[in-house]
C-alpha cells in the first residue's frame, strides 16, 4: 500500500481520541476556553451524562467571525504567541479542542465581541465545518455539543451509565471552580442544578476558601490550615486539613499547578511524606494546594489531557510542599479537628440527628442491636467486682475559678488508669493518655536528635534479651542507628542483645518487651530505609514501653504536666497514626446529648 496523508477528518478523529475521552474531557476543555477568555460566569446544560447534549455558555471576551472560523480548524488558537512552548500561560494551547469535539459529535458555537452588533454562529458536525451565520447572543460565547462520540461508534460503546459520566462532570468542574473563586459556575442536568457557585466576593484567599467550603465542605473549612510559602520564585498556597480530619482514599486531595488542576504523583508523595509523621499509611488528608511557578519552570505538554505535568526541577518542588506542610503541622499545635468531637457524640448516641449514617456506622463499628440488646440483659458484672477498682477516680480539688487560660483546661481525674479528664473554660477534655505521651515521645526524640542527639540513661544492671537469631542479627546491624535514638544495645552471643542504656526521656522502661516489639518492626521494615525515616513508627514503639502507657496511675500534677505539655508541643493534637489524643466536648455539645437543646 501507498502512504498518503490522512484526510483532515481522520486526523482529528484520531486527536479526539486523546483530547476528548469521555463527556468529563469535552467539558473541561470548553469550561478551561471560557477561562480563558476572562468569564465571571459560566453556565453549562450537560443532559444524559453528556451523551445527548453538552452547553457552556460563558460572559468572556468572545470572538468575531474570522477568529471563529479560525478556531474550530485545526492548531488554530489565539493562546500561544509565535513558537515559545515555555511561556504558557492559558489553560489552552494546542489549539485542537473544538477541532477534536467537532470531528466526534454535532458543535455549534456561536460568539460575540462585546461592543460588536451581531453574534456569529458556525457548526461543525462530524468534523464537517459549516458556513459561518449571524445570530442574535448577548456578549460571550455560547458552545453547544450534541450526540458526542455520534461520528466514533466505538467510543460510544465505552460511554459509562450516565450518572456515572455525570459524576465526573461535577468533579471536572469542582477543580476548576477550585482555582477560580472569582468566577460564578452554574451547571444543570436539563432538570435540576447539580453545581451552584455563585462568585466568591472578598480578598483572595478569604475568597478561595468560600469556594473550598462550597465544595469541600464546612468540616474542612473549618478545620484547615493556611499554607503560605515562597522558595525560589515559586509560591504555595491552600488550605491543607487536621490529620484528625483524615479520608481512607486520596480522593478528596487537590492540587493545582498555575491555576491547572493536576494528579502528579510528585505531589501526591509530597503530601504523603509530609503527613507521614501523624498519619497513618492508610489514612489521606484533605487538602486543596495552589502551586505557582513560572511558566519557564514547568512543561505542561506532557499529555493532550494536560493534567500531568513535569517540574525542572521537581526536588525544589517537593521540599517547598513537604516544608511549608509540616511547618503548618508544627503551628497547628495541639489542634485537633472539632469533627472529633461530633464524631463522639455520634457514637454516644448512634440514634442521634447530625451524622449521616455511614459516619455513625464508622464511629461505631460493629455495633449492631442484637449486641446492644445482648449487653443490656446480661448480667452486670461491676456488681461482683471488687469495690473501685475498675473505676477508680483521682479526684483534683475543683476550684472557684473556671479555668480559662489553659486550652486543654486543668486535669480533674483519671478514669481507668488510662483517661485523663479535664475541665477547660466550655468544656470537657478527655485525653487519651498514651496516645498523647506517645506523640509527645515522638516530639521530643526529633528535638533532640536535631540539637545532636538523644540523651541516655544508663540500666543499672545491663539486660539480656534472648531472641531468634535472625533478629539479633537485625538489631546488632542497627546498633549504630539505635544509639542515636538513645537506645544502646550489642549482640550477646548467639540468639541474644544486651540493652545497656535506654532514653533518659522515656523513664523507666520495659526492655524486654521493648526489644522484642523493635526485632518485629525491623523485620517487617525495608532494610534500605534508614530508622530515622520512620522515626514516627519508631518512637511510637518506644514511647509504648516508656513510663506514662495506658495503665499506669497518674497524679494531679503529672497529668498537669502532661496537659501543658501537650498545648506547648506541635502536632500534639494527634498520634503518630492521626488517631486524636484527646476529645473536647463543649457544654453546647453535653447540652445537646442530653436533650437540653
Ligand atoms: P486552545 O484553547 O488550545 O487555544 P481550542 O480549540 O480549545 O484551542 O480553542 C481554539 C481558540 O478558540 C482559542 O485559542 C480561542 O481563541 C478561541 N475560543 C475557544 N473558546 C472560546 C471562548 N469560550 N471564548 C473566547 N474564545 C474562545
Ligand atoms: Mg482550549
Amino acid at each position: 500500500m501507498a502512504v498518503r496523508l490522512l484526510p483532515e477528518t481522520v486526523v482529528n478523529r484520531i486527536a479526539a481520541g486523546e483530547v476528548v475521552e469521555r463527556p468529563a474531557s469535552a467539558v473541561k476543555e470548553l469550561v478551561e476556553n471560557s477561562l480563558d477568555a476572562g468569564a465571571r460566569r459560566i453556565d453549562c446544560v450537560v443532559r444524559d451524562g453528556g451523551r445527548t447534549l453538552i452547553s457552556v455558555v460563558d460572559d468572556g471576551h468572545g470572538m468575531g467571525v474570522e477568529d471563529l472560523t479560525l478556531a474550530v480548524e485545526r492548531h488554530a488558537t489565539s493562546k500561544l504567541d509565535g513558537e515559545d512552548l515555555t511561556h504558557i500561560a492559558t489553560l489552552g494551547f494546542r489549539g485542537e479542542a473544538l477541532p477534536s469535539i467537532g470531528a466526534v459529535s454535532r458543535l455549534s458555537v456561536t460568539s460575540r465581541i462585546a461592543g460588536a452588533d451581531t453574534a456569529w454562529s458556525l457548526s461543525v458536525e462530524g468534523g464537517r465545518v459549516g458556513a459561518p451565520a449571524p445570530a442574535a447572543h448577548p456578549p460571550g460565547t455560547r458552545v453547544e455539543v450534541r450526540d458526542l462520540f455520534f461520528a466514533t461508534p466505538a467510543r460510544l460503546k465505552f460511554l459509562k451509565a450516565p450518572r456515572t459520566e455525570m459524576g465526573h462532570v461535577v468533579e471536572t468542574i469542582q477543580r476548576l471552580a477550585m482555582a477560580h473563586p472569582a468566577t460564578g459556575f452554574f451547571v444543570g442536568d436539563g432538570s435540576r442544578s447539580v453545581i451552584n457557585l455563585p462568585p466568591a466576593a472578598g480578598d483572595s484567599t478569604a475568597a478561595r476558601l468560600d469556594r473550598l467550603a462550597a465544595i469541600m465542605g464546612r468540616d474542612f473549612a473549618d478545620n484547615a490550615m493556611a499554607i503560605e510559602a515562597e522558595r525560589a520564585g515559586m509560591t504555595l498556597t491552600g488550605h491543607a486539613g487536621l490529620p484528625t480530619l483524615s479520608r481512607r482514599n486520596a480522593g478528596q486531595q487537590f492540587l493545582f499547578v498555575n491555576g491547572r488542576p493536576v494528579r502528579d504523583k510528585l505531589l501526591y508523595g509530597a503530601v504523603r511524606g509530609a503527613y507521614q509523621d501523624v498519619l497513618a499509611s492508610d489514612r489521606h488528608p484533605l487538602l486543596a494546594l495552589f502551586l505557582e511557578l513560572p511558566p519557564e519552570a514547568v512543561d505542561v505538554n506532557v499529555h493532550p489531557a494536560k493534567t500531568e505535568v513535569r517540574f525542572r526541577d521537581a526536588g525544589l518542588v517537593r521540599g517547598l510542599i513537604v516544608g511549608a506542610l509540616r511547618h503548618a503541622l508544627a503551628e497547628a499545635g495541639h489542634r485537633a479537628s472539632t469533627t472529633v468531637a461530633a464524631a463522639t457524640l455520634g457514637a454516644a448516641r448512634p440514634e442521634g440527628p447530625g451524622l449521616p449514617y455511614a459516619e455513625r456506622r464508622a464511629v461505631s463499628p460493629g455495633i449492631g442491636l442484637r449486641e446492644r440488646a445482648a449487653a443490656y440483659q446480661a448480667p452486670l458484672a461491676e456488681l461482683d467486682a471488687p469495690p473501685a477498682a475498675a473505676v477508680a477516680v483521682d479526684v483534683a480539688p475543683v476550684e472557684e475559678a473556671p479555668p480559662t487560660d489553659y486550652p486543654l483546661g486543668v486535669a480533674r481525674g483519671q478514669l481507668h488508669a488510662t483517661y485523663i479528664v479535664a475541665q477547660s473554660a466550655d468544656g470537657i477534655v478527655i485525653v487519651d493518655q498514651h496516645a498523647a505521651h506517645e506523640r509527645l515521645v515522638h516530639e521530643r526524640i526529633g528535638r533532640a536528635l536535631e540539637a545532636g542527639g538523644v540523651p541516655r540513661q544508663a540500666l543499672l544492671i545491663p539486660e539480656v534479651v534472648e531472641l531468634e537469631e535472625v533478629a539479633a542479627d537485625r538489631l546488632a546491624a542497627r546498633a549504630g542507628e539505635l544509639t542515636e535514638l538513645g537506645l544502646v544495645l550489642e549482640a550477646f552471643g548467639p540468639g541474644a542483645v544486651i540493652v545497656r542504656e535506654t532514653p533518659a526521656l522515656l523513664g523507666e522502661v520495659d526492655a524486654q518487651g521493648l526489644i522484642r516489639d523493635l526485632a518485629d518492626d525491623l523485620a517487617e521494615a525495608d532494610e534500605a530505609l534508614a530508622l530515622k525515616d520512620r522515626l514516627g513508627e519508631v518512637c511510637a514503639r518506644l514511647a509504648c514501653h516508656g513510663s506514662i502507657r495506658a495503665g499506669r496511675r497518674l497524679n494531679a500534677e503529672e497529668m498537669n504536666a502532661l496537659l501543658r505539655e501537650m498545648e506547648a508541643t506541635p502536632r500534639a493534637g494527634q498520634c503518630s497514626h492521626g488517631r486524636p489524643t484527646y476529645v473536647e466536648l463543649k457544654l453546647a455539645d453535653i447540652e445537646r446529648l442530653f436533650g437540653r437543646r
